[in-house]
């Protein structure tokens, strides 16, 4: 008969999912002090392969700030690409909305550019400098949900068992703590999918991204860093319906090319993918609730959005800055970590600003992604508008930067 293992591992926070999002919570709480395990299914190595994740990720100005309290940045910033230019072209009309960061953002980027597993590589190497605080278990496999009146935690296949005062589920959108609190979520299927991959093309970027409007759905291109070659790249964001996606991914390297040649035009040159092209369906999805006993739900747990305005992850970063911030606060003051107080503070400060996001993008989505000519004559009006209006063009900036409203001063709590 086989032995299993028996330990027991007593943390103040265990997360659930050790992906961008839960290793920036731990990295962000491992800086201040905070004793935290992570936990996930996936060997890292897997994690940090092309194939597990094609995408890129457009961070905003407030999560680099995140991610400096995280102690990540600096890892990082050689693999991101600042973005100086916003243009966003719409197919069936003649306006064109331009952000210049010199003029419409105080002159600091709107944001920088990454390829997914580098921003992971980074974290996963900033594990390691933060282990005297951060445990990162992977692969670990959950036997199951464990609760009790001042813990919860998990047991897992190897007989493990973590407990703490507080849980954060960062498990993804099929999260399986979320399941395991059984809260419902609101979900729309956007019956479209977006293809990613990367490009090499002739010409510079000049570190200008372009979103251009069509009835499928939004075809982003995003300005990347050079290759180690030293060739242009960017990253892209096709959007198509659901079927079309599939008959694209099916199509052979050349057409794959050629259909890309036609809708980048010919402002960067010559273009040709360098990653496979992966597809990824789209969909809203919105838990009803953020938290249960000792347990709070954070980033594609809680919420999923369109990528039309590329803010999940940016979203994301803001749950980490408002937990961690209060799990800092209540440490410091010598309270429980997993209080009804501290849950429900969380879930108030961050559910609504999710809600707007999800109907922000839901609108843009199909105000954007249809070609009825009335609703083309108000889009068209309405970026006309916005090129006009230095005050609005403004407003939209911060929009993207992440920077609007007020915004969590976790750096004041390092301990
Ligand atoms: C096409 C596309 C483009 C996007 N572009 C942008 C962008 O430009 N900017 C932006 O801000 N956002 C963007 N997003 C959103 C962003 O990619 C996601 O929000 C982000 O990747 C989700 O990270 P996460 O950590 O929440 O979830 P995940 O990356 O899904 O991580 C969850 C982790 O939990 C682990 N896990 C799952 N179940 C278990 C379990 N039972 N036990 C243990 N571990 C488990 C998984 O292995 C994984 O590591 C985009 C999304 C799409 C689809």
């Amino acid at each position: 008969m086989a032995t299993v293992r028996t330990r027991h591992i007593a943390t103040t926070v265990l997360i659930i999912g050790g992906g961008l999002s839960g290793l920036t919570l731990a990295a962000v709480l491992g800086e201040a002090g905070v004793d935290v395990t992570c936990i996930d299914h996936a060997p890292p190595f897997n994690q940090l392969q092309q194939q597990y994740d094609g995408r890129t990720t457009a961070i905003s100005y407030s999560s680099h700030q995140v991610l400096q309290m995280a102690g990540v940045w600096e890892k990082m910033r050689l693999d991101c690409e600042p973005i100086l230019d916003i243009r966003v072209a719409d197919g069936n009309s003649p306006f064109y909305l331009h952000f210049a960061s010199e003029t419409d953002g105080n002159g600091a980027p709107f944001g920088w550019i990454i390829e997914n597993r580098l921003m992971r590589r980074a974290l996963f190497e900033n594990t390691i400098r933060l282990k005297k605080k951060v445990r990162h278990i992977a692969p670990a496999e959950i036997k199951k949900f464990i609760s009790d009146i001042s813990f919860a935690g998990i047991l897992l296949k190897d007989g493990t068992k973590i407990t703490a005062p507080l849980l954060v589920g960062a498990d993804g959108r099929h999260s399986a703590t979320r399941e395991w609190l059984g809260i419902p979520v609101q979900k729309t299927d956007y019956h479209q999918a977006a293809i990613v991959c990367n490009v090499a093309h002739t010409l510079d970027h000049e570190n200008v991204a372009v979103e251009h409007f069509r009835a499928a759905g939004p075809f982003a291109i995003l300005p990347m860093t050079r290759s180690k070659t030293g060739e242009h790249r960017s990253s892209v964001v096709w959007t198509e319906h659901g079927i079309d996606a599939g008959t694209a991914l099916k199509l052979s390297p050349e057409e794959f090319d050629r259909r890309l040649q036609e809708l980048f035009g010919s402002h960067l040159g010559d273009v040709r993918h360098v990653s496979p092209p992966m597809k990824y369906p789209l969909h809203l999805m919105h838990a009803e609730s953020y938290i249960g006993p000792r347990v709070a739900l954070m980033a594609e747990a809680a919420h999923a959005i369109h990528p039309i305005a590329g803010q999940g992850l940016n979203l994301s970063m803001r749950d980490i800055a408002v937990l961690a911030e209060l799990i800092i606060d209540h440490l410091k003051l010598g309270l429980d970590v997993g209080s009804p107080t501290l849950l429900k503070n969380y879930e108030k400060k961050r559910r609504s600003d999710t809600a707007v996001m999800a109907a922000v993008t839901n609108a843009l989505n199909r105000l954007f992604s249809n070609d009825l000519k009335t609703v083309g004559l108000v889009r068209g009006f309405g970026l006309g508008m916005v090129e006009q209006f230095p005050l609005l063009k403004r407003y939209f900036a911060a929009q993207a930067m992440g920077i609007s409203g007020v915004y969590p001063y976790i750096g004041r709590n390092r301990r």
